[in-house]
């Protein structure tokens, strides 16, 4: 094989580079990225990047020197406009095209905007020229509506508040994180938040925006000097369904996280796939972790090693002092056992009707949740039963378990 064509410079698609040469690929590897920068980390974006003093300093996946040593052809500041699957050819925005043997569409999700009057008016946060925007409004004694309970919403929250801004979340559903996180751990979270200072209000719907206000649906208005929308991403398969790939919840690919078109790959935020271990159910992952584990399964096809994607879903948010995190699909797992080491420590182990963990959901300060989270995503990976007393019983160590 000659030529390796990637569309879309963020997460997945610098680590599908690093993992082409890290598995011996020695041809060409073109990265194209709409934006003007070398790929960067997101998650900064909401946390670092606004609480910390200056400007805020993309922080690189794939800088000169290294794209330089794995010989990665980056085109920055050029988007990919069509994929033409006869020619095996991408056309760009600058006119001209990359040929490709493989290829792999990487291009992410973008923020989903408000769709009532005035919702042009809320901002929102994907890219590091968005944080720059953010953090120059988040003065001291400056009042920031949030829209969304969501990540976005919430870590924003959280710089926001440490930033001594006066903050508002409004959230259309009965309770935060209503998705995917479970009650429990979404109330620490809204106690935390209420605890700085920050507005929740929940189950309250939107009626429209002005410049200067969000109006809500009971009649209450409330004045902001910024609005923000972290109502969730839409996946960006605008490319994939030009060129006639199937589309199911994003770029559908197999478990071997190939498109509808056999030299035609996909992965992270765009992509949804077959999760083999996971009850063989497709999903489709918006998370930093995954969009690196799903490049290189995608990496490591392209070069023939057939392998099936089967990584555990891993997450974490940081929000003030605390740390959640999420790994496995606690939905997957109808009876929950707590773990509770301290006042401010909550693990949930989320188990199949037949004993198996499915899920592991913790919050608590700093690394506090970190280590048993790990041990119980080794469970999920190896299909464990572990035993309930062991899990409840913070004395017991959970190490033990992983034995089978
Ligand atoms: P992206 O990182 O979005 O990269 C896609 C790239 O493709 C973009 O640069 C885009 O411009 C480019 N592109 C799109 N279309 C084209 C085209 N046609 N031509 C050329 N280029 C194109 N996850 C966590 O697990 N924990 C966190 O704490 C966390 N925090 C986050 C905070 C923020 C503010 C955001 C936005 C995300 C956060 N995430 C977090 C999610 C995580 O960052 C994403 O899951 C990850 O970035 C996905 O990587 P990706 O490569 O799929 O997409
Ligand atoms: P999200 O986590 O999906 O949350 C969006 C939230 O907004 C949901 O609670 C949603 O409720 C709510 N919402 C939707 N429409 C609304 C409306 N009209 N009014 C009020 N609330 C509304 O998405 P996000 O926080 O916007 O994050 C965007 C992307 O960044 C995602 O890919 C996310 O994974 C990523 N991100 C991840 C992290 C992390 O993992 N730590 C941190 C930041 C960003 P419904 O459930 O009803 O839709």
């Amino acid at each position: 094989m000659k030529s390796i064509a990637i569309i879309g410079a963020g997460m997945a698609g610098a680590r599908a580079c690093i993992s082409l040469r890290a598995n011996g690929y020695a041809g060409a590897i073109t990265l194209l990225g709409e934006e003007d920068l070398l790929p960067y980390d997101r998650p900064p974006l909401s946390k670092a990047s606004i609480t910390q003093e200056g400007e805020p300093q993309p922080v690189w996946l794939l800088d000169e020197t290294i794209a330089r040593e794995l010989k990665v052809d980056v085109r920055k500041g050029v988007a990919a406009i069509a994929i033409s699957q006869g020619e095996k050819a991408v056309a760009l925005s600058n006119g001209s095209s990359v040929t490709y043997d493989k290829l792999l569409i990487a291009t992410g999700a973008r923020p989903r905007t408000l769709s009532i009057a005035g919702g042009e008016h809320a901002l929102t946060l994907r890219t590091h020229d968005d944080a720059i925007e953010l953090r120059k409004r988040f003065a001291v004694g400056s009042s920031i509506i949030i829209i969304g309970g969501g990540f976005i919403g919430l870590e924003l929250a959280s710089s926001a508040a440490k930033r001594g801004c006066h903050v508002t979340v409004v959230e259309a559903q009965p309770r935060i994180l209503m998705r995917g996180v479970p009650e429990a751990i979404a109330r620490i979270v809204h106690a935390r938040h209420e605890q700085a200072g920050v507005a929740v209000l929940t189950g309250v719907g939107l009626s429209h925006l002005t410049k200067a206000a969000v109006h809500l649906e009971d009649g209450r208005v409330l004045a902001a000097d910024t609005i923000i929308a972290g109502i969730g991403a839409a996946p960006e398969t605008t490319l994939a369904a030009m060129a006639g790939l199937a589309i199911d919840n994003g770029i559908a690919c197999d478990q071997h996280m190939r498109t509808s078109s056999p030299d035609i790959y996909a992965a992270g935020d765009c992509a949804s796939f077959i999760h083999v271990r996971l009850g063989n159910r497709r999903m489709r992952l918006e998370a930093w972790r995954s969009a690196q584990d799903q490049a290189t399964t995608a990496a490591e096809n392209m070069l023939g090693l057939a392998r099936q994607h089967s990584s555990v879903p891993w997450f974490w948010s940081d929000q003030y002092e605390l740390s959640l995190q999420i790994a496995g699909v606690p939905e997957m797992g109808p009876v929950t056992v707590a773990r509770k080491p301290n006042e401010q420590t909550i693990i949930l182990f989320h188990l199949a009707s037949d004993g198996a963990l499915m899920g592991a959901s913790g919050i608590g300060p700093g690394n506090a949740i970190a280590r048993d989270i790990k041990l119980a995503e080794m469970m999920i990976a190896k299909g464990l039963k572990p035993l309930v007393d062991v899990l409840a019983d913070p004395g017991q160590q959970l190490k033990s378990l992983l034995k089978g």
